[in-house]
């Protein structure tokens, strides 16, 4: 076509079956902006020379167009890295139950902030607090948006113009841009480093207390680096000891916070919320996304009179849980008193699949693409925990020839699988990989074989 009357107009388009279609998904004005956009772009290549596109073809671009605008930007992909915790990947998928407890709580109206049995106004916080006081012992609980959230309320609540001492070796920055320094300056709170990177003792602590304005002894996890040699700490005992003797609490930031014993699993011992308690930590801080295995939350317990501290501060309302999260955190904690966590919590259920089960698992999707070869390699953790440690797990390995273009195209199909590349090799973990995404990884393995 050479002549710009030839190009159809907006209503003539609209009267055509196929728009009539995209009106019935899409929507009238969106299908209307989408043919405008069309027609605009096809006249303005004409201008610079191009040739018009036919009405199928117009129709064609319009149809893209209104799917790439309503395409969701956020959908599953398949963790085939062997990483549990991928903080890039969500970190922890929930279990069925709290999946369920999210969506009746999302389908229509819940009790969140109302007293069923007395007709009148509740708090959102009961709903996780007595189970996280039953599994922790601790007097007290409180559930906020993240853990980065909990810290900057912890500090904020208690040590606004005030001072907080740490060691300068915990000084950490976690992913995603969390840093202690930076959280303790939005704070107000001041910083009194103590000890040197490698060793911090426990007069370093007694001295850096003499100062009057201290308001809290800090303790930050090595959530995801390790430092060895010539090293040494006062125990989290120590410090309590310590902090309690100038009157002053001992806040633990726990980053993981586990409630089982990662040493069961063959994995380096990360410190329990029990222990932390137990040593005297004042309040602990901790994701609900990572070791426990939960929704995206920051979770704080500890001494009652000090949680109160922290629900009062306006912050709070701020960073509150909402409804969906309180649901599947509930839910969650619900199968550590149950002692069912290893089985229904996916990222225990991941780390304890025994090795043998891997193994088999691996050899099955070896057959059922009829390529590449079973061998021993290592899953993590990951998620800012057990920095450096790992689980002996079986991966199929696979050689192509172009390693980077074929992870490429596994990242783009529908849904993405997303695997590991080392040494030129192609490496897909079951561990990380639901039963029930078995196929879908298989598929897409044997489609790109077949290309
Ligand atoms: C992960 C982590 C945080 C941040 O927790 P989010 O839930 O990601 O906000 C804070 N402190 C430590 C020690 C951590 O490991």
């Amino acid at each position: 076509m050479t002549d710009l009357r030839s190009l159809p107009s907006v209503d003539r388009l609209l009267q055509t079956s196929l728009a009539v279609e995209m009106i019935a998904q899409y929507g009238r004005p969106l299908t209307v902006d989408a043919i405008r956009g069309e027609l605009e772009l096809a006249r303005a290549r004409f201008s610079q020379g191009e040739s018009l596109p036919d009405e199928g073809e117009l129709l064609r671009r319009i149809q893209q167009q209104l799917e790439n605008w309503t395409t969701p930007t956020l959908f599953p992909v398949i963790n085939a890295t062997g990483v549990i915790l991928h903080t890039n990947l969500g970190r922890a998928p929930l279990s069925r139950a709290a999946i369920q407890a999210v969506q009746e709580a999302a389908l229509g109206y819940s009790n969140l902030e109302f007293d069923v049995a007395k007709g009148q106004r509740g708090s959102r916080l009961i709903h996780a607090e007595a189970l996280l006081r039953r599994l922790t012992g601790a007097e007290a609980a409180l559930v906020v948006n993240n853990n980065a959230a909990a810290v900057l309320l912890t500090l904020t609540a208690l040590a606004r113009r005030k001072s907080v001492v740490i060691a300068r070796s915990q000084l950490v920055e976690i992913g995603g841009g969390f840093r202690v320094p930076d959280v303790m300056k939005q704070s107000g709170a001041k910083l009194i480093e103590v000890g040197a990177t490698n060793r911090v003792h426990l007069a370093d602590y007694e001295q850096a207390l003499e100062e009057p304005s201290v308001a809290l002894v800090l303790r930050a996890h090595r959530s995801n680096f390790r430092i060895i040699g010539f090293t040494s700490e006062p125990t989290l005992a120590e410090m309590a000891t310590v902090a309690h003797r100038a009157g002053l609490p001992l806040v633990d930031d726990l980053g993981s916070g586990t409630l089982l014993d990662t040493a069961r699993y063959g994995m380096a011992h990360e410190p329990t919320l029990q222990e932390s308690l137990a040593a005297g930590a004042d309040l602990v801080c901790f994701s609900g996304d990572k070791l426990l295995g939960g929704p995206q939350a920051g979770i704080i317990v500890g001494k009652a009179d000090l949680v109160a501290k922290l629900r009062k501060h306006p912050l709070a309302r701020a960073i509150r849980a909402d409804k969906l999260c309180l649901a599947a955190l509930t839910a969650t904690l619900l199968h550590y008193l149950k002692d069912e966590a290893e089985r229904e919590i996916p990222i225990w259920r991941m780390i304890s699949t025994p090795i043998e089960t891997i193994r088999a698992r691996a050899e099955s999707w070896r057959e059922a693409i009829g390529f590449g070869e079973v061998v021993a390699s290592q899953s993590t953790v990951g998620g800012g925990s057990l920095p450096g440690e790992t689980l002996p797990t079986f991966v199929l390995s696979l050689a192509v020839p172009h390693p980077t273009r074929f992870m490429a195209r596994l990242r783009v199909a529908r849904p993405p699988v997303i695997a590991c590349l080392e040494n030129d090799r192609i490496l897909l973990d079951p561990r990380t990989v639901a039963v029930e995404d078995e196929r879908m990884v298989i598929e897409s393995l044997k489609r790109e074989f077949r290309e």
